[in-house]
């Protein structure tokens, strides 16, 4: 394999990247000048280095100094009793963006799929928080996408969290439908989500 096959194969395990674009990409780098090659190179270095996983909602982040957690995890401010669960690192990410919400996350990583595609959904994850966690919370949001994997993976976990034992207190609730069908919660604008929590049912 060549190595411009290499990087070519790299850049097509990318999200949403064919070969084309990824063969683009080489191209793209190859004109470009050492500097900024060796920037990437390293911003790549630096996040593989510096960011990791929180050991709490799951999503990428620096952590803190002290506990193997996120700075949304470890803020006191926040409200212990919200859960909002998402697809994505970027869904937590937007949500924070429209301010409308201040509990906590839990970054589900995927979604089922309606094709039988093989999912990464992080459920045993979310069954272990919930034991930890389960009695502090009064509601459990469900944020995931107006997709139809989304919709399939919101009506699985609501039935599977009606019957958990784990969350007694906590009414299970799913984001209004403010966003419109096929959207995905990362692209939505921040008044779209906003409204979208605010209408949650
Ligand atoms: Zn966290």
């Amino acid at each position: 394999m060549s190595e411009v096959d290499k990087l070519t194969e790299l850049f097509t395990r990318f999200p949403g990247i064919g070969p084309r674009q990824a063969r683009r990409f080489v191209f793209f780098l190859l004109r470009q000048d050492a500097g900024y090659r060796n920037t990437l190179t390293r911003a790549i270095q630096d996040i593989a280095a510096n960011i990791r996983q929180c050991s709490l909602c799951l999503r990428y982040a620096q952590l803190q100094a002290k506990e193997p957690i996120c700075d949304i995890c470890a803020n006191s401010g926040r409200s212990k009793s919200e859960l909002m669960i998402v697809e994505k690192d970027t869904d937590v990410e937007q949500m924070e963006k429209s301010g409308a919400y201040s509990g906590q996350y839990f970054v589900l990583g995927d979604t089922l799929s309606l094709t039988g595609k093989k999912s990464f959904i992080r459920e045993k994850e979310l069954a272990s928080y919930l034991k930890k966690h389960g009695d502090e919370l009064e509601e459990i949001i469900l944020a995931l996408s107006a997709t139809p994997d989304g919709e399939y993976t919101t009506e699985h976990l609501a039935l599977k969290l009606e019957e958990g034992t784990s969350i007694k207190n906590a009414k299970v609730t799913v984001l209004g439908r403010g966003l419109s069908t096929g959207s995905e919660l990362e692209y939505a604008d921040t008044r779209t989500l906003e409204h979208a929590l605010k209408n949650r049912a």
